[in-house]
């Protein structure tokens, strides 16, 4: 672990020939940012497992695709779903496929940084390193994901200055507060975009006797889903299975009905940030105040979620831009900034292998 740059002919050289990649390894989304390219992989983190084997056959958008579709012996997991690593092997599988894919074939170096979530722990975290190192990573580097959310939402975050990230992504939902270059004070919940749409479904089924499936409660939720009142209320058509007859039915609902359905989690949320700011050294806090509180992940784009927050807590809050790409556009800006900025070579030093 060093502090010291490379001589510059090192470098040089490095530069020429280094493929630098970064990894937002998210609960529901996995992206991947090449530098130069920008963000070239954007898929499902889920991976297809043959069950009698134990073996994965696939990851991403093509295992998620398998889905339904397969032998009853090969099932679809989202191995990191409540942002925790629930199968080691099947995460490792994935990392590694997801890397073989963003490599070109000329790079002789490839540095990586994964983004994973706080919730991970040390020894996960030394098995993210290995498997970046086994896809052929010359260098590999963990990094929380709110400290890669906020560079990529472009916060001033080496700068003595307090600035709050919530990024709520489908496992978990992650409130920082971060200062020259530091994690200052966070938070961690399993209340997300996953909750969300399982309480849709909850009340879908208690309100009308349907059931409906995880991909239709998505949508109604992007569809219909609100937080705060709307000026133009909505309704949707959704189908389901009939619970008592058994046979498919479908129902208007309104964005109204949804809002007051998803109320308990979103609350969840909103209580998580105030508890951050209430833990927050008074300073810092009064620095959010100023800047406003910065709100990404695909649970940003949740409609009024900014205005409810704003009533919450008093702050101003903005949507960050792009909320779904933060934390890959963060890995990739601190590849980028590694040789020119000391805080983020200090940051990225502290957890890597190679
Ligand atoms: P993660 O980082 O955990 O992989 P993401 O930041 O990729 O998560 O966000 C995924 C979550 O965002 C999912 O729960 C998805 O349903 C939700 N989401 C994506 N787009 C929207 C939208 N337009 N409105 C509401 N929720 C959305
Ligand atoms: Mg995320």
């Amino acid at each position: 672990m060093t502090d010291s740059a490379p001589p510059p002919w090192v470098r040089w050289f490095r530069k020429q020939f280094t493929q630098n990649i970064g990894i937002d390894l998210g609960t529901a989304n996995t992206l991947v940012y090449v530098a130069g390219k920008g963000i070239t992989i954007r898929e499902p983190s889920v991976v297809a497992v043959d069950k009698d084997k134990g073996k994965v056959l696939t990851v991403g958008e093509e295992a998620k695709r398998m889905l339904g579709r397969t032998p009853a012996n090969i099932i679809a997991i989202r191995p990191l779903r409540d942002g925790v690593i629930a199968d080691f092997d099947q995460t490792l599988e994935m990392i590694r496929q997801f890397v073989k894919k963003a490599k070109s074939g000329v790079s002789l170096y490839t540095t990586v940084v994964v983004g994973i979530p706080s919730g991970v722990t040390e020894v996960e975290r030394d098995a993210v390193l290995d498997a970046c190192a086994k896809s052929g990573a010359n260098k590999a580097y963990v990094i929380e994901e709110p400290m890669a959310a906020a560079i990529g939402a472009g916060l001033p975050i080496e700068e003595p200055i307090g600035s709050m990230i919530v990024d709520i992504g489908g496992g978990t939902t992650e409130v920082a507060v971060i200062s020259l270059a530091g994690i200052v004070h966070s938070r961690s919940i399993r209340t997300a975009g996953d909750e969300i749409d399982d309480a849709i479904a909850a009340y879908i089924r208690r309100a009308y006797n349907l059931f409906i499936g995880e991909r239709t409660a998505e949508q109604t939720k992007m569809a219909i889903g609100s937080a705060y009142p709307l000026e133009q209320e909505m309704t949707m058509s959704l189908k389901g299975r009939d619970l008592v007859s058994g046979l498919p039915r479908s129902i208007e609902v309104t964005s109204e009905e949804i809002r007051e359905a998803i109320s308990e989690p979103i609350m969840e949320i909103v209580e998580a940030v105030k508890l951050t700011l209430e833990a927050t050294p008074p300073e810092l806090a009064a620095d959010c105040m100023n800047n406003g509180i910065v709100i990404a992940g695909g649970g940003a784009l949740i409609r009024g979620l900014d205005l409810l927050l704003e009533e919450q807590t008093g702050m101003p809050v903005v949507i960050a831009r792009d909320p779904l790409s933060c934390v890959a556009i963060g890995t990739g800006r601190m590849l980028d900034m590694i040789n020119e900025s000391p805080a983020i070579r200090r940051m990225l030093e502290k957890a890597s292998r190679g």
